[in-house]
């Protein structure tokens, strides 16, 4: 299944929650969810039915998916690289999620949505422990530093997302040497630091089904 390229806004407004796709938008008074917070399309205002477990479990599949902007393929690759590791599976999937370098750059300031992060890191403006890493889906560890490029330094988005970091923090489980455009990974975040509403366990009896 191709990536979405459609309004992004529209997905939120699908999950009824603000999934925080869009950057600097997403903080401001022309988010789509606090102007129109009802799903999109004809039928959007009209009062559904109540939705069957499998709808559920379904809508909480795509939220989470959405949120870290993955396909249903690459998705469905990290449930079952998740589900041979030992532990809960659902934390261990959501950190997964979490270990992605997109994400990562995004977590630390470095861009203003993961997305961007996503473009930023395909085009080469990261090194991981002093190497170009431009795999987006690359795992951090413990321990790793992840720096942008001296020559990408300069780039105003990326300059931009760091002034606007202080608006939502830098996690945690990071360390953000702003000053030097570097991070460091200090460990790997714990469930109760993905505030997040995510219901992972919905996620797994839907795959188990
Ligand atoms: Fe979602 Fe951001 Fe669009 Fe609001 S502005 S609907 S949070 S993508």
């Amino acid at each position: 299944m191709s990536r979405y390229t459609g309004s992004v806004c529209r997905l939120c407004r699908r999950e009824n929650m603000k999934l925080f796709l869009k950057g600097d938008r997403c903080y401001s008074d022309k988010c789509a969810i606090d102007r129109r917070a009802y799903p999109p399309g004809e039928h959007g205002q009209r009062r559904g039915r109540k939705p069957s477990d499998y709808g559920i479990q379904l809508r909480e599949k795509q939220k989470i998916k959405r949120m870290y902007g993955l396909s249903e393929n690459q998705f469905r690759l990290f449930f079952k690289r998740a589900d041979k590791q030992k532990g809960i599976t659902g934390t261990t999937l959501l950190v997964m999620l979490e270990r992605r370098l997109d994400n990562v750059v995004y977590r630390l300031g470095f861009a203003n949505s993961r997305n961007q992060g996503r473009h930023f890191v395909r085009h080469g403006h990261f090194l991981v422990n002093g190497r170009k890493v431009d795999v987006p889906s690359y795992q951090i560890q413990v321990g790793d530093v992840v720096e942008v490029r001296e020559k990408s330094r300069k780039v105003q988005a990326i300059t931009d997302a760091l002034d606007a970091v202080v608006r939502r923090s830098v996690p945690q489980w990071l360390d953000l040497e702003k000053e030097n455009f570097k991070g460091l990974v200090k460990t790997f975040p714990v469930r109760d630091e993905l505030t997040m509403p995510m219901q992972e366990q919905l996620v797994i009896e839907l795959y188990s089904k």
